[in-house]
């Protein structure tokens, strides 16, 4: 299986995040990839190679075009503006209650702040998505990753891995948040929309729910998204990620939610993992791109299921049965001494080739 990754990764080097206000030990941290790029060598069924560089058009085609610009200014501006910090977060967000009463028109027309604080706020989710000097160029460097998967499954691969780091499926179109700064699944499946002019179903199997892939394709027929995660009323993100929300407009049942039980384990899991594979099969096209998170592992730190390596190859095996090309990228997992077992069982599965034992 080829598998593509990128050195640029480690320019997004966070040392802290906050949780509830608090700086603690970011997980969000470079030896993840690093922990998986390790495992994939000394397996041996893996041949890794290089993204190639894919400009901004396919970007701009899912993102609002001032998020890409914030990035791009973001760490320039914090310098020029004398912020001395380490990594930028915001304390003020203009959530919904903010507005009450004002009209769509007014509130669509609020300006954006020149204040450094309140850009990372109005193009951000939430205050635990440090931004350091190296975060565009490594968000660049992911995307870059994603879709050189694209290239390799169009040109003929049945399946190809992309090491995305940042992970990409909490970035809305106008938004960044949650570890994730552009949206790797989301702009490799309109790429594959574009190329091929065929549907495309996401496959969403990290632990938190994808509310920036969501979101992206609400209203869109030709992008299915099928998420399985933590029911968002225990985990991040919180708001979004129900069963009711099912699309609207052309959109309406391109969007199936399967919230899961606390501690849920491999065989709860692969019941619903069967009921979004089945919806998966009924609609058309030939390729899936997998959003893939291993915060799902019993082990993880911030994740509250409870799968196994082996349920991580059951689960490979079961998504590459699908029969359908699969363009398979990393999400989250940060369970940092399992990642690497964890990734190669999971592709080993998807390749139809045997798993490797749990820890
Ligand atoms: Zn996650």
């Amino acid at each position: 299986m080829k598998a593509v990754l990128s050195d640029r990764h480690r320019a997004h080097d966070p040392k802290v995040e906050t949780y509830l206000g608090v700086p603690v030990p970011a997980n969000e941290v470079p030896e993840r990839a690093e922990m998986i790029r390790a495992a994939l060598v000394e397996d041996g069924g893996f041949e890794l190679t290089e993204p190639t560089d894919h400009g901004l058009d396919p970007i701009l085609a899912v993102h609002d075009a001032g998020l890409v610009r914030f990035m791009e200014e973001a760490w320039p501006e914090v310098q020029r503006q004398r912020i001395d910090r380490e990594f930028l977060v915001a304390d003020t967000y203009p959530v919904r209650n903010l507005f009450d009463g004002m009209s769509e028109e007014l509130i669509a027309a609020r300006p954006e702040p020149v204040a450094i604080g309140g850009r990372v706020a109005w193009w951000g989710l939430d205050s635990s998505n440090p931004l350091v000097e190296g975060s565009y160029d490594a968000a660049r460097s992911a995307v870059d990753v994603a879709l050189t998967a694209v290239d390799l499954v169009l040109g003929g691969e049945s399946v190809a891995y992309g090491l995305c780091r940042p992970p990409g499926h909490h970035a809305a179109r106008a938004m960044a948040g949650g570890y994730c700064f552009f949206n790797n699944a989301a702009i490799a499946a309109q790429s594959i929309v574009d190329r091929t002019g065929e549907q495309v179903a996401i496959l969403d199997v990290d632990v938190h729910h994808g509310n920036g892939t969501q979101q992206i394709f609400w209203r869109r027929g030709d992008v299915a998204y099928a998420s399985l995660h933590a029911d968002p009323r225990r985990l991040y993100p919180f708001f979004l990620g129900h069963a009711d929300e099912v699309g609207e407009g052309p959109g309406r049942r391109a969007n199936l939610n399967l919230p899961q039980p606390l501690r849920a384990d491999d065989a709860t899991y692969l019941r619903d993992l069967d009921r979004a594979l089945e919806w998966i099969g009924s609609r058309p096209g030939s390729v899936v791109v997998v959003s893939l998170g291993f915060d799902t592992y019993e082990l993880d730190p911030i994740g509250d299921l409870a799968l196994t390596t082996d349920g991580y190859a059951e689960m490979g095996r079961r998504v590459g049965a699908l029969g359908r090309r699969l363009v398979v990228l990393q999400e989250g997992g940060y369970h940092l001494p399992t990642l690497g077992a964890n990734a190669v069982s999971w592709l080993r599965g998807a390749d139809g080739r045997a798993g490797v034992s749990g820890p």
